[in-house]
């Protein structure tokens, strides 16, 4: 009975030791696998830092490549087209105008009325609706004719609501969001397609007439008479709101910028002559790059996936298209570097699938534990069963990646008014009111729009404040960001009423 109790007792003893030595493996094993995710986190942090001092290389970088741009064609990558806007609307349009605006996500058809004197709410019906995805890569004829009969039945439909104010001749501004070659404010050929459209034939195409013909072809009798991209719309409603706006910018699929430039200034276009001496130009800054840029593997990894590779870098690490796409690569590598989210999910490997406002979502979960993040996880991307700590890693990659667009973002901002002496810096005479009082900076107004930046408090909360770190709190406290609601689309109708028919007429 003795030797027996020993040996149950020695037979107890090996099991527990076995037991304890398979946890503290265990232990050791998890301890490990955690290790590596932090590691990956801690390199993207690393990659993507965006200190202040790094900001104001990026400043400089843009304000440099303005310059060249302005300078010669195919000077910089920032195309820095012109746009033939060398007026912008002050309140005197008068009439009813329409406006198409084709974004890169949304599209929106709008009707405005302009009684001839500035309003705080302008008075206009919007509709909107989502392009259809087999849209952006089929035919310039399948595309324009869907555009052209959304138009005609918002026509039919606003105009029998208010029979009282039916147009004479109907006029349209229309808002193509996508780099263009203007020969005049109202025409322009497609230089390239952007935020995911590829029709190829649309290319070198007049983008008016490829309008105009699929109106023709609807029977809809309607003048194409500003032809324009979406920030010149938010300049134009912009400084319809407020005549100190000298700037817009867009975040929301993509991300673009546009600016009110001295003519002479736009040494390209030698004798250039506008009426006002100055002219809209269309930075297309969405293709901005420079050696700053804090880019990471993930970023070159999109990059070489996209149908685009090479173009597009900043818009790439900055709008609403791309953000929620870097976040699910940085989650894919953590997943296969560690089984922390267990076996690696098929639905990591498909591109766009974390959208935007999703990973906006996961990033914004103020539930003490982190109930949108799992559920986001389990319903998207098939990860069930994250431990909270995992989940808090999850919000932490959505932080840094916004936090780097917002500030990019912000910090391009800058260099457009470091370029235009509205920085207070270089240019610090020119940024006080002339003959003013003594030492006092000009009020700058920079309009912003975008779905990204409306819709995404964090994003905004970054990019105000790396505006005001970069800025100082003395000169940003006379910059004023303003959101545009629907600016791409009202500053569109804008437009077309100053450059109506009747208004070039009389
Ligand atoms: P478009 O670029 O088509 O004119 P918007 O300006 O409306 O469209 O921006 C839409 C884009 O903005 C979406 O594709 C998405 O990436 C982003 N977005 C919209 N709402 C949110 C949100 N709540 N959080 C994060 N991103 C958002
Ligand atoms: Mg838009």
């Amino acid at each position: 009975m003795g030797r027996v109790a020993v040996g149950v007792a020695v037979g107890c003893a090996v099991v527990t030791c076995a037991i304890s030595a398979v946890m503290v493996a265990g232990r050791v094993r998890s301890r490990r696998r955690w290790r590596r995710v932090v590691r990956v986190l801690e390199e993207l942090e690393e990659a993507a830092a965006t200190a202040v001092g790094r900001l104001r290389q990026v400043v400089d970088a843009m304000a440099v490549e303005m310059h060249a741009g302005l300078a010669s064609e195919g000077g910089s990558k920032l195309k820095m087209l012109l746009t033939f806007v060398d007026n912008l609307p002050n309140g005197s349009e008068k009439g009813t105008y329409y406006a198409l605006d084709l974004g890169g996500t949304n599209f929106r058809v709008l009707r405005v009325q302009l009684r001839g004197q500035r309003s705080d709410n302008l008075e206009h019906t919007v509709d909107r609706q989502a392009i259809p995805q087999h849209l952006m890569t089929s035919t310039s004829e399948e595309l324009f004719d869907f555009i052209a009969s959304s138009l005609k039945k918002f026509v039919e439909e606003e105009e029998n609501l208010s029979e009282l104010s039916q147009v004479k001749r109907r006029e349209l501004g229309f808002t193509f969001s996508f780099p263009v070659r203007q020969a005049s404010v109202s025409s322009g050929i497609l230089i390239k397609w952007t935020k995911g459209f590829a029709i190829d034939d649309m290319v070198g195409r007049d983008v008016s007439e490829c309008l105009s013909d699929a109106m023709s072809r609807g029977g809809l009798d309607m003048r194409v008479a500003a032809l324009i991209n979406d920030s010149v719309g938010t300049l134009a409603l912009g400084h319809y709101h407020d005549e100190d706006t000298v700037a817009a910018v867009i975040i929301g699929t993509g991300t673009n910028a546009c600016y009110l430039e001295r003519a002479d200034a736009i040494i390209k276009c030698q004798g250039l002559l506008t009426t006002s001496g100055g002219m809209v130009v269309n930075m297309e800054w969405g293709n901005f790059w420079s050696s700053h840029l804090p880019r990471t593997s993930y970023d070159t990894d999109l990059d070489a996936d996209s149908p685009n590779p090479n173009d597009q870098g900043f818009e790439k690490m900055i709008s609403g298209m791309y953000l929620g796409d870097i976040v699910r690569r940085v989650i894919l590598r953590m997943s296969q570097e560690s089984d922390i989210f267990g076996p690696t999910s098929s639905k990591l490997f498909i591109r766009f699938i974390l959208r935007t406002p999703l990973m906006a979502e996961m990033h914004e979960d103020d539930s003490s534990d982190l109930r949108v993040v799992a559920k986001i996880l389990r319903d998207t991307l098939e990860i069930s069963d994250v431990p909270l700590k995992v989940r808090k890693l999850i919000v932490k990659i959505c932080d840094v990646v916004t936090r780097r667009a917002a500030r990019l973002a912000a910090a391009g901002i800058v260099g457009i008014l470091k370029k235009i002496g509205r920085d207070g810096s270089g240019g610090i005479t020119s940024a006080r009111v002339k003959g003013g009082s003594q030492g006092k900076m000009r009020r700058t107004v920079v309009a912003i729009e975008g779905g990204l930046y409306t819709g995404y408090g964090m994003f905004r909360e970054y990019l105000d404040a790396a505006v005001r770190e970069i800025l100082g709190e003395d000169v940003a406290q006379h910059v004023i960001l303003k959101v545009m609601e629907d600016g791409s689309g009202i500053g569109a109708a804008l437009l077309a009423a100053s450059h109506s028919a009747s208004s070039v007429d009389s």
